[in-house]
C-alpha cells in the first residue's frame, strides 16, 4: 500500500520568524500586495507588524478588514469580487483561521471564474483549475492549522462547507508564536482544543499513515502539556511556542489524514448556533471519543501516553477509558463548557443537528467507527446530558 503525502512548500516557524517576511515578499516578486486581516488585529497593532516593514520597503500595500469570525459565504463572495477588480500580485493573510481561509479564497479565485458557491464541496459544480496569485499565511491563533492546509471553511445557513484544492495551499507559512501573546484566555482555550482535536482525529482516522501519526503524536504532546499554561498565563513564551508548534504539526497531520466525527458533529453547532469552531469541537470531543472508544482502543492508549500519562499497569482498555476522562478534564480545566446545555442548546434541536451532521459525508467516512443517524443523535444527547456513552 502507498499513500500521498502533501506538505506546503516553505514554512518559517519559531519565535521571531516573522522577520523572514520581507525576503519572501521579494522572492515572490510582489509589487501590489493585499493584506487580509480582521479589524480587531488592526486595532491592537498586530497588522502594523506586517504592514509597516512592507510600506517602509516601498511595496504598494492595501489592508482589507471585512473579515468576521467563522466567515459566511457572502463575506467570501464580496472579497473575491474585490480581489478580481484589483490587480494584486500577492495576498498576505494575517489572523486566525477566519482571515487565513478568506485569504486562500481571494488568492485562488482571483484566477478562477465563477462564484465562491460554485466551488463548495457539498453543493458546488466547479473545480479549481488554475493556480491563483501567490499567498503568504501568518496565523495569530494556535488552532486551525489553516496556514498549512488546502482547505477554506465557510459558514452556510445551518452548517459549514469547504472549498478544497491543492492550489489553496499557501506558498509560504510564517508561524510566529510572538503573534499569539495577545490572544485572550477564552480564544486560547477554544483554538487550542481545536488544534488538539485535529491531532487526535488524525491519529484515529482511517486515513492515518506513519507520517501523519508522527505529526499527530508530537502535536498531542506539545498541546496537552502547554494549553493550561497558555490559557492562564498568556505571556508564557514557552507555552505559546509549544502551542504554536503543536497547532502547526496538527494542521499538517489532519491535512494528510483528515478529521472525523468530532468535526462532522461540530460544524452544525457553528452553523446553527454560531458557536466558535474551537468551542464546538471541544464540547463534543470527550463524547465522540467516548462513543467510538471500542473501535480505537489501542490508539487511545497511545494518545493517553502522549498526553503525558503513564500506562504502566493499565490494560489497553483501561488506558483508553482514562484517555476519555482526561480529555473531558482538559476541556473543563480551560473553562470551556463541557455540555451542550452549557451553550444554551435545547434538546429539541438535536434532531436538526443530527440531520446536518449526517450531511458531512466526506468527514464521517474517516471515522474508525461508522457513525449512522442513531449514533450521531446518541452522541449529541450524551453531550447534552454531560454523560459519556459508548457504542
Ligand atoms: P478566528 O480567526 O475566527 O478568530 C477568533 C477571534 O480571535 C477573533 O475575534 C480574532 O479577532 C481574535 N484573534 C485572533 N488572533 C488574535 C490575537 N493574536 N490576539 C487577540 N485576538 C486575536 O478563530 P480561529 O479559531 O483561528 O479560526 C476559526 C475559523 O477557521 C473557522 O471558520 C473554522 O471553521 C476555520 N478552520 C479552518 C481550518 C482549515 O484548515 N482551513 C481548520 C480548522 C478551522
Amino acid at each position: 500500500m502507498s499513500e500521498k503525502i502533501t506538505l506546503p512548500p516553505i514554512s518559517y516557524t519559531g519565535w521571531g520568524s516573522l522577520s523572514h517576511l520581507l525576503e519572501e515578499v521579494e522572492r515572490l516578486n510582489a509589487k501590489k500586495i493585499l493584506v487580509i486581516t480582521d479589524p480587531f488585529l488592526k486595532d491592537i497593532g498586530i497588522t502594523n507588524k506586517v504592514v509597516d516593514p512592507l510600506v517602509e520597503s516601498g511595496y504598494s500595500t492595501e489592508i482589507y478588514t471585512d473579515v468576521v469570525p467563522e466567515p459566511p459565504l457572502a463575506i467570501g463572495e464580496k472579497l473575491v469580487a474585490y480581489t478580481r477588480k484589483n490587480a494584486f500580485d500577492l495576498v498576505i493573510g494575517l489572523g486566525g483561521g477566519s482571515a487565513l481561509d478568506l485569504s486562500k479564497l481571494a488568492g485562488v479565485l482571483a484566477s478562477n471564474e465563477g462564484k465562491v458557491a460554485d466551488y463548495l464541496n457539498l453543493t458546488g459544480t466547479k473545480k479549481v483549475t488554475k493556480k491563483g496569485i501567490p499567498t503568504i499565511l501568518i496565523p495569530t491563533t494556535s488552532g486551525t492549522g489553516s496556514e498549512v492546509t488546502n482547505i477554506s471553511v465557510l459558514s452556510l445557513e445551518t452548517t459549514k462547507d469547504v472549498i478544497t484544492h491543492d492550489y489553496l495551499l499557501a506558498d509560504v507559512a510564517i508561524v510566529d508564536p510572538a503573534l499569539t501573546i495577545s490572544l485572550p484566555p477564552k480564544v486560547t482555550a477554544a483554538t487550542g482544543v481545536d488544534a488538539l482535536t485535529h491531532a487526535i482525529e488524525s491519529y484515529i482516522s482511517k486515513n492515518a499513515t506513519p507520517v501523519s501519526d508522527a505529526l499527530a503524536l508530537q502535536a498531542i504532546r506539545l498541546i496537552s502539556n502547554s494549553i493550561r499554561q497558555a490559557v492562564f498565563n498568556g505571556e508564557d513564551k514557552q507555552a505559546r511556542t509549544d502551542m504554536s508548534y503543536g497547532s502547526y504539526l496538527a494542521g499538517l497531520a489532519f491535512f494528510n489524514a483528515g478529521v472525523a466525527g468530532v468535526h462532522a458533529l461540530a460544524y452544525p453547532l457553528g452553523g446553527q448556533f454560531h458557536i466558535a469552531h474551537g468551542d464546538s469541537n471541544a464540547v463534543l470531543l470527550p463524547y465522540v471519543m467516548g462513543y467510538i472508544r471500542p473501535s480505537c482502543e489501542k490508539r487511545m492508549k497511545d494518545i493517553y501516553v502522549a498526553m503525558g500519562f503513564s500506562s504502566a499497569n493499565l490494560s489497553q482498555k483501561e488506558a483508553s477509558y482514562k484517555c476519555v476522562a482526561e480529555l473531558k478534564r482538559l476541556v473543563e480545566d480551560v473553562n470551556i463548557p463541557s455540555t451542550l446545555k452549557g451553550f444554551n442548546i435545547t434538546v429539541d434541536v438535536l434532531d436538526s443537528l443530527t440531520t446536518d451532521a449526517l450531511g458531512q459525508k466526506r468527514i464521517l467516512t474517516r471515522s474508525p467507527m461508522p457513525l449512522l443517524k442513531e449514533d450521531i443523535y446518541t452522541i449529541y444527547k450524551a453531550a447534552y446530558d454531560g454523560v459519556i456513552i459508548e457504542k
